[in-house]
């Protein structure tokens, strides 16, 4: 029996009977060993069977049936349009620093934005433009260090400037949406729209941009560019050193030496939910090769050979542990992708 792809919000999700599982794969023709198929005009290869445990933070999670990283806006129209003239179910990939890809990996094709690479800092603006791939954390240390203020929290977050913008991700007090112009974005068949963080709706660790990826109703956007507003004109030593504060603050309290998603759940209104977690005793509890971090309650490590089963399991055990305890339901902060087998 299998789960459909959140089986970890509110009361717990039913089991659906009938549930048409994967098959080994809709797309590529059976019995022949898959080749990579170069998108029509381009030098972008769309590659079967890509195991995305590597391209994750957790490092679980089963192959993508098809598997594209274009380094181009134009590859990434045509990859979408490709996928959308197959109707092909599409998922969107940063960083994979947020992410729990199930064991049976994800059919259709799964489009990675962090080849696309550039950044530009307007002096004028104080803006800075920068395509979604971009790492958050280096364009926190290139604003240092030029001395330009407004990213120095983000420097511990290990995603893309695309991930950044969909998740909202935020550290120490702020976040993305405060600092968004505008961003760029694609809808399924490829076609551009400047979106403001007004058309966004914007709270903690969410964006509607969420909402679409997980309701098949609402279209799809695909992240290409952000511009962000940063404050020029200080001195790079003085953003430097704020900028290294919040790493090391982020390095003596969090566990970074073993692969992770960062904090698994949200911080519900009335108490961390690390907090709860540990009051809950928690700290250490293992399934598999998956444990709740001693360091921080709020982090689920691979301890190494952990199955993404392991770890979803440890988040269903702390939700209903901290729900016997607190009466209260953690929501997942961390984006569930694919099928799960029911414990
Ligand atoms: C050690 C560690 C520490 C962390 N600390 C923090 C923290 O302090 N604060 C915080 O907010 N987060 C934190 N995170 C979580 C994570 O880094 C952020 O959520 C980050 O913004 C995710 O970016 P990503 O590029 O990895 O996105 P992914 O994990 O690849 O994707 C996240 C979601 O965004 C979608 N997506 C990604 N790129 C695009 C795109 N271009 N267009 C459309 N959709 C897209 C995906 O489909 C998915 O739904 C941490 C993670 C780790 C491993």
């Amino acid at each position: 029996m299998t789960l459909s792809h959140d089986p970890t919000t509110a009361a717990p999700v039913q089991p659906k009977l009938g549930y048409r599982a994967m098959p080994e794969s809709s797309f590529l023709p059976l019995g022949q060993p898959p080749q990579p198929i170069r998108l029509p005009g381009t030098d972008c290869l769309i590659k079967p069977k890509v195991p995305l445990s590597t391209l994750t933070s957790y490092r679980v999670g089963g192959p993508a049936e098809l598997y594209a990283a274009p380094r181009t806006l134009e590859d990434l129209q045509l990859s979408l349009a490709w996928a959308n003239d197959r109707g092909l179910p599409v998922t969107f990939l940063g960083a994979g620093s947020n992410l729990l890809v199930s064991d049976r990996g994800l059919p259709g094709l799964v489009i990675c934005t962090r080849r696309l690479r550039y950044t530009h800092f307007d002096e004028e603006t104080g803006q800075v433009t920068a395509g979604a791939g971009v790492s958050l954390v280096r364009l926190a240390w290139q604003a240092a260090e030029r001395g330009w203020q407004g990213l120095e929290w983000a420097v511990g977050i290990p995603g893309t400037v695309g991930g950044a913008v969909v998740m909202n991700a935020g550290a120490h007090h702020s976040c993305t949406a405060e600092i968004l112009v505008n961003t760029n974005v694609l809808n399924r068949s490829g076609e551009p729209s400047l979106l403001l963080p007004a058309d966004l709706r914007y709270s903690y660790r969410s964006s509607s941009l969420q909402t679409a990826a997980a309701n098949k109703d609402q279209p799809l956007r695909l992240v290409t560019e952000a511009t962000l507003q940063l404050q020029p004109g200080a001195r790079p030593d003085t953003v430097l050193a704020a900028t290294t504060e919040h790493l090391d603050q982020r390095r003596n309290t969090q566990p970074y030496h073993l692969p992770s998603c960062g904090s698994v759940f949200r911080n519900p209104a009335s108490h961390k939910a690390g907090w709860l977690i540990e009051q809950t005793g928690l700290k250490g509890y293992q399934i598999g090769g998956a444990q709740i971090a001693q360091r921080h309650a709020n982090f689920i490590l691979n301890c190494g050979g952990a199955t993404a089963s392991d770890i979803l399991n440890l988040i269903r055990h702390a939700q209903e542990q901290v729900d016997r305890r607190w009466s209260l339901w953690l929501e997942p902060e961390v984006k569930m992708l694919g099928e799960f087998q029911a414990a």
